[in-house]
Formats: structure tokens, C-alpha cells, sequence
């Protein structure tokens, strides 16, 4: 082989202007090869994007023997002229002159040989499904959204915080938590009322996985202005629906200064940011995604993008699921913590648009949430979406000492000092939210399940790879 820089095949067939008719050095697996006696034609894929680059070996050059190893899944090196494309479905080729080969994939072990394997089969082999077209263009996606977030909020002057995934705080009562202990769990030091005796575990005291940084992140928030984290939270909820996740990442705001108002214009504003960003950024891969998964991808990210969003008090929207005359599954009536379906009838088929509801009853929400002027709703304020239902979930939160304290004591919450001394101390109005950033990818790439969206997932008795 020549000593040349390897070229990524997304820059080659970004604009081939440049390379054509240059020697060009690219790298990459292969996705299929055809041909016949005389010339045989590669699709190569290296990963930076959807689009494979044919290359052409030409049987005068290339024996046989040489090109055996080529099959589906093998790693190859290839040096040649970068010419335009005589066949159809593709504007640029390479006229192979030299290959290395870097590793095979026996055709009889390998098990992505042919196209249209269902998401289920591919489910089981998490750790070879990346190289599929699906899983490349989801995953890429999914990192442009990443990108994406980091990007709105430095440029509108939040911080980057980072919470604890190991915690103390609410471990208590809080059934969805996973325990961290390096306790010998078949010979647990006890009490003398036989508890556990946590002196002995790592920490001293019962840890957990956080469910969420957000209290945290109000300490960040009532100091540095406005915050945001972004990473994995842990949930040990046996739910198996297609929209939770056991691991999931989630991106939480927190604003100083901010009310519920704000919030929902910042997080409206957000989300459509991030909806456009990919559309413009990751235009290929949501293209093959329509193609193959669903038709009416780009005109829903389209209409979400260019639309306001409904603001709703949740009494209304309970008004208007009892006055629909739908049979439900589930029953609607005042103070219900509404389901799936319910958000659903009223983003998919009453509003035709995404829905932000407000001011829930304050049983069905967290303890920290700021307490209207009825005594019975809070500040809450969740965004529901199309085809996934609640995206964001967030409020502007209680400000004030005496208030915040009697819903700590009424909920029976230990070890709150450190969060109420926010509050003791120059406490402000602020507000916040979190968003499942797992959901916001299933919505952008139209995928069904929460299992495909991130690479490796996590639900209830599935921890492989
Ligand atoms: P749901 O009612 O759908 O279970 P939640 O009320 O438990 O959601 P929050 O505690 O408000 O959700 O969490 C904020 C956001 O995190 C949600 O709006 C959602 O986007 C996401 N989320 C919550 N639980 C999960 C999960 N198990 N897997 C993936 N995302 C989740
Ligand atoms: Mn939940």
C-alpha cells in the first residue's frame, strides 16, 4: 500500500469535486459485492455515514483468490482513482489498485448477510447491530442531538453541571431506585432491631442510583444562574412499555429567576432547536429513516418545528378527555394522573399538535413543586408529544421555606437540609425540567421502541453486553 491519508467516505461523497481523478486511500466494512467475470463492485461503508462508496475491482488486476475474503462484513483497505460513477445510484467510484485486507467475516457465522432482519432479531445481537444502515443512521442521529443540546444551552449561557449518580438523598421509600452496596449481600451486618447496618456499607449510609440530578441542580442553578446536566439516570421500574428504559440519559435545565412561563418558552424553544438541528444535520439519515420505517417522519418533524405549541391547565384537558365520548382503557376523572393514551387523544387527535398541560392536581406531583393560590394544583408543566406522550416534565418550583418544609414533612423526606438551605439562604424564583433525551431520539428518528434508540439498553431482566 501507498502511504496516503485515509479519506472518510462522508467527506468523499460530501463533495467529490476535489478527489476526482486523484488517488484517494478510504477504509471501511463491506456491505455487499457483486460483479461479474470481468469487474466486481463493493459497497463499503465506514460509519461516517448512510451512504456506502462503490468500489471497482477490476478481474484483469485482481484475481479471484485475492478477492475472496471480500464478503459481507469483512474490513478492507482500498487505494485507487477517484472517477465519476458510470452506473446508476451513485454519482462517484473508485478504480481499485490496491486492497488490503483487514479482517474477514465468515459468510456461514456472520449474521448480518441479508437486508430486512426485524428490529427484534437485532435486539438480540446489540453488540453487531451497529453496523446495520438502521442502527448507523439512528445512532448518528442520536449523537447529533447530543451535540445538538450542548449546543443551545452553552450558547444561551447555561452551564454544563455536573450531578452525582451515586446518592443518598431519597433513597428512602423511593421503590424505583437501585441499591449501590458493597455489603456481602449473603451475610448482611444487622442492627440489634435486625435492619441493615449501613455504618458498614462503603458510604456509611444507604446509596442509590439516581433517578434524576435535578436537586442538585438547583444548587447549581441558585448560584451560577441557570444550569443544565446532561447523563444517565436509573430507574428500577418494572415497566416494560416501549417508552422506559431502566438506564436512560436525561437533560435537565434549571433556571434562576425563571417561572413556569419562561420554562415553557425555554423548553418549547429547545426542543424545536433540536428537531431543526437535526433536520438540517442529519438529513441522510432521516431520509433512510422515512424510507424504511416511517413515511411521515419529516413532515411531523416539520409541522412540530413550525408550530406553536397548545398551553393547557390540566383541569381542561380533563374536560376535554370526559367530554370526548372515547371508550378508555383507563378512567378519566379530576386528580387522575393521566396515561399514555389519554396524552395521546389529546396531542394526536383533539389538538393535532404537541400539547404543553399545567398546573396539575399537587397529589400527582412532586413535593417540590410550586403550591398555586387554589391550595390544589402546582406549577407542573409537562410537554406531550406525538406517538410518545410525555417528553418533558418539569415546574417552577416552591421558593418559599415554610412551604417547601411542610411538604418535605408531609411526604416524610429525610436528610432534605442541604436542599432546604436553597431556600433558607437568598432563596429566588426558579424553574426547571427534564427531558428524556432517549424520547426526544424516538421521536426523531420515528423508531417505535425505546430499546433501539440507545445503543446498549437496559430494561427488566436485560443487562447483556
Ligand atoms: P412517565 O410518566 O412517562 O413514566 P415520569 O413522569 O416518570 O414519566 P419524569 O420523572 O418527569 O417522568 O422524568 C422526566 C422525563 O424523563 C420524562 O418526561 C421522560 O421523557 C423521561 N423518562 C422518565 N422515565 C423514563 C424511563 N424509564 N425511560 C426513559 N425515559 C424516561
Ligand atoms: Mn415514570
Amino acid at each position: 500500500m501507498k502511504d496516503l491519508r485515509r479519506v472518510r467516505i462522508a467527506e468523499l461523497l460530501k463533495d467529490p469535486t476535489p478527489y476526482i481523478g486523484k488517488e484517494v486511500d478510504v477504509k471501511g466494512w463491506v456491505r455487499s459485492r457483486r460483479g461479474n467475470k470481468y469487474v466486481q463492485f463493493v459497497a463499503l461503508n465506514d460509519g461516517s455515514t448512510i451512504n456506502n462508496l462503490q468500489i471497482v475491482f477490476d478481474l484483469q488486476k485482481f484475481s479471484d483468490e485475492q478477492l475472496k475474503p471480500i464478503t459481507t462484513g469483512s474490513s478492507i483497505h482500498v487505494q485507487g482513482q477517484l472517477v465519476e460513477s458510470q452506473g446508476k445510484g451513485q454519482s462517484v467510484e473508485i478504480q481499485a489498485e490496491n486492497l488490503e485486507i483487514y479482517g474477514t467475516a465468515n459468510p456461514d457465522e456472520y449474521p448480518l448477510q441479508k437486508k430486512g432482519h426485524s428490529l427484534e432479531f437485532l435486539r438480540e445481537i446489540a453488540h453487531l447491530r451497529p453496523r446495520t444502515n438502521t442502527f448507523g443512521a439512528v445512532f448518528r442521529v442520536r449523537a447529533a442531538l447530543a451535540y445538538a443540546i450542548h449546543k443551545f444551552f452553552t450558547e444561551k449561557g447555561f452551564y454544563y453541571f455536573h450531578t452525582p449518580l451515586i446518592t443518598a438523598s431519597d433513597c428512602e421509600g423511593a421503590g424505583a431506585m437501585f441499591q449501590v452496596t458493597t455489603l456481602p449481600l449473603n451475610d448482611l451486618p444487622k442492627n440489634e432491631d435486625g435492619t441493615i447496618d449501613y455504618s458498614e456499607d462503603f458510604f456509611g449510609r444507604q446509596s442509590c442510583l439516581t433517578v434524576s440530578g435535578q436537586l442538585e441542580g438547583e444548587l447549581g442553578a441558585t448560584s451560577l444562574g441557570a444550569i443544565y446536566t446532561f447523563g444517565p439516570t436509573f430507574r428500577a421500574e418494572n415497566s416494560n412499555t416501549p417508552r422506559h428504559l431502566s438506564e436512560f440519559w436525561m437533560i435537565e435545565p434549571e433556571i434562576a429567576f425563571a417561572d413556569i412561563r419562561e420554562n415553557m418558552d425555554i423548553a418549547e424553544e429547545f426542543i424545536k432547536y433540536c428537531i431543526n438541528y437535526a433536520l438540517e444535520n442529519c438529513k441522510d439519515d432521516i431520509l433512510f429513516l422515512q424510507e424504511h420505517f416511517d413515511k411521515g417522519l419529516v413532515e411531523r418533524l416539520k409541522f412540530v418545528v413550525e408550530n406553536d405549541f397548545v398551553r393547557l391547565p390540566y383541569s381542561e384537558g380533563i374536560k376535554i378527555l370526559e367530554e370526548s365520548g372515547k371508550k378508555f382503557e383507563f378512567p378519566v376523572y379530576w386528580g387522575v394522573d393521566l396515561a399514555s393514551e389519554h396524552e395521546r387523544y389529546l396531542v394526536e387527535e383533539h389538538f393535532k399538535r404537541p400539547v404543553i398541560l399545567t398546573d396539575y392536581p399537587k397529589e400527582i406531583k412532586a413535593f417540590y413543586m410550586k403550591l398555586n393560590e387554589d391550595g390544589k394544583t402546582v406549577r407542573a408543566m409537562d410537554v406531550l408529544f406525538p406517538k410518545i406522550g410525555e417528553i418533558i416534565g418539569g415546574s417552577e418550583r416552591e421558593e418559599n421555606y415554610d412551604k417547601l418544609l411542610k411538604r418535605v414533612e408531609e411526604q416524610g423526606l429525610d436528610g432534605m437540609d442541604w436542599y432546604l438551605d436553597t431556600r433558607k439562604f437568598g432563596t429566588v424564583p426558579h424553574s426547571g425540567f427534564g427531558l428524556g433525551f432517549e424520547r426526544l431520539v424516538l421521536f426523531v428518528t420515528g423508531m417505535q421502541n425505546i430499546r433501539d434508540v440507545i445503543p446498549f439498553p437496559r430494561y427488566p431482566k436485560n443487562c447483556e453486553y
